[in-house]
């Protein structure tokens, strides 16, 4: 059996007094989709942002790529941080696209200034994952012009521009119109499709059902159940499944 790709011991994190998360474990292997459900302010943000180090947590290890992210409660010097987190793309509920540059740019300019390619290497390189996405023709608007859909899937091509090992997504379609929703779900699955290994905090029962390999529930800072998803829809074990499951 090959090791995990992430592999998560007993994460506790608080806020001041306000435990968030409560000693959660959880292994992920390469090329696995793991959806995580929980109802609202269960800690799924907060675990994942653990995951890529834009959180600190006070115990407890995660492991990612081979690299101690958080060890015993200890974190990584800022400098394997960063090195890190090139490993794990995010893609947010808000897009977070620049504004004031071009969609070709957006995308191009992490490899720019981060990996240090070439304007036409980045350039082409973009213009590949606009491909992916299905935006090539809106390489040279700006992020203003587009519709919600077309900026989330802009945000998935600039996390991919970083060539991440990983990709979480963090509810990337709750903020989205209904009728465009289904074009950014479409990116994420081939995403999985090509075997990219990810974790997505999501509401989409289509699509946790159809895509994800593992399903976890997260209820007041815990994983009250994990497993297969299918199994899990069919026959949810834990109270809190049960209630999220009838409500979504
Ligand atoms: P979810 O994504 O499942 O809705 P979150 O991880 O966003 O849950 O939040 C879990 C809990 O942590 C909530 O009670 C929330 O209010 C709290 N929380 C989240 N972020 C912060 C923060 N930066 N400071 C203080 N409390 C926070
Ligand atoms: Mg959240």
């Amino acid at each position: 059996m090959n090791p995990p790709l992430i592999s998560i011991q007993d994460l506790h994190k608080s806020y001041g007094d306000l435990d968030v998360l409560k000693g959660i474990s959880l292994n992920v292997a390469r090329g696995e989709v793991v959806v995580v459900i929980g109802a609202s302010g269960s800690g799924k943000s907060t675990f994942l942002r653990c995951c890529n180090g834009l959180e600190a947590a006070q115990h407890g290890s995660i492991r990612i790529c081979g690299q101690w992210l958080l060890k015993d409660g200890q974190d990584l010097c800022d400098k394997a941080l960063n090195e890190l987190r090139r490993q794990v793309g995010m893609v947010f509920q808000s897009f977070n696209l620049f504004p004031h540059m071009s969609i070709l740019s957006n995308v191009a300019v992490g490899p720019r200034k981060i990996l240090r390619y070439s304007k036409s290497e980045s350039e082409a390189m973009a213009m590949q994952l606009l491909e992916k996405v299905g935006l090539v023709d809106k390489a040279h608007n700006y992020p203003g012009s587009l519709s919600g859909g077309q900026k989330q899937r802009v945000a998935i091509a600039r996390a991919l521009s970083m060539q991440p090992e990983v990709m979480l997504f963090d509810e990337p379609t709750s903020a989205l119109d209904p009728q465009l929703v289904g074009e950014v779900l479409r990116v994420m699955k081939n995403l999985a499709q090509e075997g990219m290994t990810m974790m997505v905090v999501t509401h989409e029962m289509s699509f946790a059902r159809e895509v994800a390999d593992t399903l976890v529930v997260m209820a007041e800072g815990k994983i009250v159940e994990s497993g297969p998803a299918r199994a899990i829809f069919d026959n949810p074990q834990h109270e809190s499944t049960q209630l999220l499951l009838q409500t979504l």
